[in-house]
């Protein structure tokens, strides 16, 4: 029970240094700090090796720090271009549902004569009403899926990085 004690402080005490504690778990490592001195000097010590990462520097190639500012411009301007494709894509499904709702029923209608006409069975042009309407999701799945394989990158944009 004791060592479960000492080790939850020593995770509060790691998570401290990381993401913060809440007020809660704050007051419960303080009280524990303040009677086990084992836990006391691991934080302490911990706190130094933090502060001394901390205050270490290191020479830094101005070339890479340089690449590394375009690749987040290219990349930066990548997510603001999917962004306004994304939003272009979803008006024009919008568009396509409001569309294919109101012309419903002079589709059905032109299909209907259409299938009267050629003396085809009921169920074929009752088909081609089906397929009609799914052509724009499936054309929509076929974007977002060539999207998610990465055609971006096939197009070379990504490789790219201004000058
Ligand atoms: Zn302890």
């Amino acid at each position: 029970m004791k060592d479960e004690l000492h080790a939850q402080a020593q995770r509060f005490i790691d998570a401290a240094q990381v993401e913060g504690l809440n007020a809660g778990d704050q007051a419960w490592l303080k009280s524990h700090l303040d009677a086990c001195g084992e836990c006391r000097i691991y934080a302490e010590s911990l706190e130094r090796t933090v502060a001394a990462l901390r205050s270490f520097q290191t020479p830094v190639d101005p070339a890479l720090v340089e690449a590394t500012r375009r690749r987040l411009y290219v990349r930066a301007r990548e997510l603001r271009e999917h962004e306004s494709r994304m939003r272009a894509l979803w008006m024009a499904c919008s568009l396509s549902w409001v569309l294919g709702v109101l012309t419903a029923p002079l589709l059905w209608w032109g299909l209907e004569w259409i299938g009267q006409h050629v003396g085809a069975p009921r169920t074929i042009w009752i088909t081609a009403l089906v397929l009609w309407w799914l052509t724009p999701a499936v054309v929509v799945g076929a974007v977002l899926a060539w999207q998610r394989s990465g055609g971006l990158r096939e197009n070379g944009q990504r490789a790219t990085l201004p000058r």
